[in-house]
C-alpha cells in the first residue's frame, strides 16, 4: 500500500470482503479525553477532526511535543476546526511531571484510558466504516466539492454507478450532486472516459447541486439519449461517429 497516495477515504476497508485492510489507525492510546503523543506514526487530519468530535480535547505528550509531522497535521487540524466553528485542540505537555510521576501517568492510561481507547480502537469502527465518513460528524458542512463540467459529459452515467457514496442521484429532468456525501476517492474522476469531473478540498456549508438536463431522440439513429446541452440534437455515438465512414442508418 502506498501511503503516499492514500487520501485515507476508507473505501478500502469497507470493500475488502476479508477485512484484511487493518486500516491506518493501528494503535491509537488515550486518556480520558486526550490523544497521547507516540512518535510511531503520524495522525491523519480527517482522524484528529473525528476524535474531536467524539470527545479528545487534548494532545498529551509526556515531553515538549518537537515531532514536526504532529505540529503540523494538529495546526491543520486545527484551522479547519475553526473554519467549522469549532474549539481546537490543546496540547498537553506534562513537563514537570516527567520524572516524578511516569510511572504512575503511564499506568494511569492503561487503566482509565481503557474505555475510550475500546470506544476509538480500529477493531470498532472498522466494523462500522461508516464512522470514517467525516460528514457524519460535521453534517452542516462539505469537505468536498464535486465538480461536473456539462460541456464535456456525455452523460454515460459511468459516475453515477461508480459512486459507493451516491453522491449522484438522478431525479426527473435533473442530475443531483450531494457533495456532502464525497468521501474523495477519485473513483468517478477515474471511470469518466470525457475527464468532465474533478474533486476538490474545499469546506463550505452544505451544499446539493442541481444540473438540468434534457432527454431527446438522436436525429440520426433515433434513440433516446440525455445531455445538459439544450442544442445537442444527436447522440454521443451519432455526434462523435466519423462522417467518412458509411452510416448504418442512412
Ligand atoms: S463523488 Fe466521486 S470522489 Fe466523491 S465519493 Fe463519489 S466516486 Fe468518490
Ligand atoms: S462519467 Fe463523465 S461523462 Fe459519464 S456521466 Fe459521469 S461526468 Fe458525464
Amino acid at each position: 500500500m502506498d501511503l503516499q497516495h492514500c487520501n485515507s477515504c476508507g473505501d478500502c476497508l469497507i470493500a475488502c470482503p476479508l477485512s484484511a485492510i487493518q486500516g491506518i489507525l493501528e494503535s491509537r492510546e488515550f486518556d480520558k479525553d486526550s490523544l497521547v503523543y507516540n512518535d510511531s506514526y503520524t495522525p491523519l487530519i480527517k482522524e484528529l477532526l473525528i476524535y474531536k468530535k467524539r470527545g479528545v480535547t487534548t494532545v498529551r505528550s509526556e515531553s515538549t511535543l518537537d515531532n514536526q509531522k504532529w505540529i503540523k497535521v494538529i495546526n491543520n487540524a486545527n484551522d479547519i476546526l475553526v473554519k467549522l466553528d469549532e474549539n481546537t485542540i490543546k496540547l498537553n505537555e506534562n513537563r514537570e511531571e516527567k520524572e516524578l510521576t511516569r510511572r504512575a501517568f503511564f499506568s494511569s492510561l492503561r487503566k482509565e484510558g481503557y474505555q475510550l481507547a475500546k470506544n476509538m480502537t480500529p477493531a470498532t469502527w472498522k466494523m462500522e466504516a461508516k464512522k470514517w465518513n467525516i460528514t457524519r460528524y460535521f453534517p452542516d458542512y462539505q469537505f468536498f466539492q464535486v465538480r461536473l463540467e456539462q460541456e464535456k459529459c456525455t452523460f454515460c452515467q459511468m459516475c453515477f454507478s461508480f459512486c459507493s457514496q451516491k453522491v449522484f442521484i438522478l431525479h426527473e429532468g435533473f442530475l443531483q450532486v450531494e457533495n456532502e456525501k464525497c468521501v474523495n476517492c477519485y473513483d468517478c474522476r477515474d471511470i469518466c472516459p470525457e475527464n468532465a469531473l474533478k474533486i476538490e478540498l474545499k469546506i463550505n456549508k452544505k451544499y446539493i447541486a442541481q444540473h438540468p438536463f434534457h432527454t431527446k431522440n438522436c436525429q440520426t439513429c433515433g434513440k433516446m439519449f440525455s445531455t445538459f446541452d439544450p442544442n445537442i440534437q444527436k447522440c454521443p455515438i451519432c455526434h462523435d461517429r466519423d462522417p467518412e465512414w458509411l452510416s448504418p442508418y442512412q
